[in-house]
């Protein structure tokens, strides 16, 4: 690449990000990742992956494995998630041989005063997810210039136009996954005997925080059963703001 792309990928005009969305747009994850790897003074610095290790996450984590092991990545630790969810992160972990995985987590502090009980959930999930998500990424982001995301277009209406680059609250954004299909997920875990999230076998399709996740009905869309009879579909993480 050349021309106006010789800037640092955080600083593109939305004119220059469009260019490099075009550029990469029928590229491959493996490419989206090994160009992040290796181009990190075209972007700012190490764009982290940001994982749920939910029930598509093995998919990126292990792409990233095969070509840097010690690429940071990023576990927010809510205090929600399932005790499965957290088994299988070291699992991944270990199995994957990644070097610089970093859980982060809410500030008890914080957590204790407005949250005592923890039940926010049950009667502001937006403020829950800020409180539990949003904050604590937004600080641990503080050293990085922007983070790679497991979405997917196919999943939802909000996500069906995202670009493979994003700019978001002055962040890049990075979706290597954006043009997969469910199909193309499943293929690659069967194809490479990666082990699947252990909630899946009961009907999880989409798993984050064990209250607000719930088991589909054969047909249903994977991510029905997050927040389920509320009109909530995104934990705040990447709700554009601003
Ligand atoms: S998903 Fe539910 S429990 Fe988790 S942070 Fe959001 S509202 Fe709270």
């Amino acid at each position: 690449m050349s021309g106006p792309l010789e800037a640092k990928v955080s600083q593109l005009s939305e004119d220059e990000l469009a260019a490099l969305n075009a550029d990469f747009e029928g590229k491959s994850p493996q490419a989206i990742l090994q160009w992040l790897s290796d181009h990190q003074d075209r972007t700012g610095g190490p764009v982290p992956l940001v994982s749920s290790f939910g029930a598509d996450s093995v998919v990126l984590l292990h792409l990233m494995s095969g070509i840097n092991a010690g690429y940071p990545i990023l576990f927010v630790d809510t205090r929600k998630h399932f005790d499965e969810t957290l088994a299988y992160r070291d699992q991944i972990e270990t199995q994957f041989g990644l070097t610089n995985l970093r859980s982060i987590s809410p500030d008890p502090a914080k957590l204790k005063a407005a949250d005592p009980f923890g039940a926010l959930w049950m009667r502001d999930a937006d403020a829950c997810c800020d409180m539990r998500k949003t904050v604590p990424l937004d600080l641990a982001m503080d050293g990085y210039v922007g983070w790679i995301t497991g979405r997917k277009r196919y999943q939802t209406a909000e996500r069906a136009t995202m670009a493979i680059f994003e700019h978001d609250k002055g962040k890049l954004k990075v979706n290597p996954l954006a043009n997969w299909l469910a199909k193309d997920v499943a293929d690659y875990v069967s194809n490479h005997s990666l082990p699947g999230h252990p909630l899946i076998p009961k009907g999880f399709l989409s798993i984050g925080c064990a209250p607000c996740t719930s088991p589909v009905k054969e047909g249903e869309d994977a991510r029905a059963g997050r927040w389920k009879g509320q009109d909530k579909t995104e934990c705040g993480l990447h709700v554009a703001k601003g």
